[in-house]
């Protein structure tokens, strides 16, 4: 920065900081506004130089001669990861908009967009080519920006009730909307899925604890013509890493192999409640998910509790991702077994 630009930022900034003495940074020095700019991600710096016209001088001047790839100054030449926590950053006080994981653009809320909707479709997005994985339980469906407005109202009406603004009675009723339980009456199926000699239904119980999204996911299987046994459960999907599978649908070779790793853990578990008639927990090595098995010839109940995530952009949710999109094997990313059972019956009287 030359010697003359230096001196113009520095009038500047005593002249504003005159005019408001209680803006702390524009007190600083220019040299000292520069580095506090310089430890910032991209993203930040964007916001910071949004503030106020001061800082959007101090940045533009000192950017500006130098902008590559690596200093952008405009939100649009942000790399995909930046750009998408400069959305959510900036949506993160707006009831209104989201930003959107997919397309990273923000779109105006639409109060159609539920679990288990039809997609909305959201003008300008590209979101029918690809996909954020969606989180599926049993029918149920909940998108990323579903899950993500739910924690947004979820936070702004706690800070509602701390002094701060209003949200409006439209954001509570969408809230409401989605975070609505789901319960559906499980069909059976011919092929590895649940016999028609047992009867089952789902239910699937969403919850925001402490600013992050948890699921309890409830199978309860009974007898009819036949008692409830594993083979007539068929196949079970508690997330991806735990399944169930139905006798015929694996070789033996491979249900052998599964059986001695941490994927086995769901299906040993049923066997050793129905020869013991005992409750039986366990939890995957692999996301964030608890379970607890009861089971009887005339009765099996299963249940889940799985982390979703706390407010963020895709990129920073381990939990989603973890739980929605990543299959593979890997002990890098797993909650402490019974915290996520623990967290979402904290306050259950
Ligand atoms: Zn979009
Ligand atoms: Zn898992």
């Amino acid at each position: 920065m030359t010697l003359m630009v230096r001196q113009s930022l520095r009038r500047l900034i005593l002249g504003k900081a005159k005019q408001n003495p209680s803006c702390a940074i524009l007190q600083l020095p220019v040299e000292m506004i520069l580095l506090v700019f310089e430890h910032l991600p991209e993203y930040e710096r964007i916001i910071l130089a949004q503030t106020c016209s001061s800082l959007r001088v101090i940045f533009i001047d000192n950017y500006k001669a130098r902008e590559d790839d690596r200093h952008p100054i405009s939100s649009d030449r942000l790399e995909v990861d930046q750009r998408s926590r400069f959305l959510f950053t900036m949506a993160y006080r707006r009831p209104n908009i989201f930003g959107c994981h997919l397309c990273t653009k923000t779109h105006r809320v639409n109060q159609r967009d539920t679990p288990g909707s039809s997609t909305v479709d959201y003008k300008g997005c590209r979101q029918p080519f690809l996909t954020g994985g969606d989180f599926h339980q049993g029918g149920y469906t909940l998108q990323y920006q579903q899950a993500q407005l739910a924690l947004k109202y979820t936070r702004l009406l706690e800070e509602e009730g701390n002094g701060g603004p209003v949200l409006r009675r439209k954001y509570k009723a969408y809230l409401d909307s989605l975070m609505q339980p789901y319960s559906k009456v499980l069909a059976s199926r011919k092929k590895w899925g649940m016999s028609n000699e047992i009867r089952g239904v789902v239910v699937v119980l969403p919850k925001i604890v402490d600013g992050r999204l948890l699921m309890q996911t409830v199978w309860v299987f009974k007898k009819s013509t036949k008692d409830v046994s594993p083979e007539a459960i068929g196949w079970l999907h508690v997330c991806n890493h735990l399944i169930l599978f139905a006798p015929q649908q694996i070789r033996d070779q491979t249900r052998a192999r599964m059986l001695q790793g941490p994927r086995g853990a769901l299906e040993l578990a049923i066997h050793a409640s129905f020869r013991t008639g005992e409750r039986k927990f366990g939890s995957c090595s692999y996301c964030e998910t608890d379970f607890m098995i009861l089971a009887s010839s005339e009765r099996t109940v299963v249940r889940a509790w799985q982390h979703l995530g706390a407010e963020a952009p895709l990129v920073d949710n381990g939990s989603w991702k973890w739980m929605t999109i990543y299959s593979r094997e890997s002990l890098g990313f797993h909650s402490q077994p019974g915290s996520i059972r623990e967290l979402y019956n904290r306050d259950a009287v």
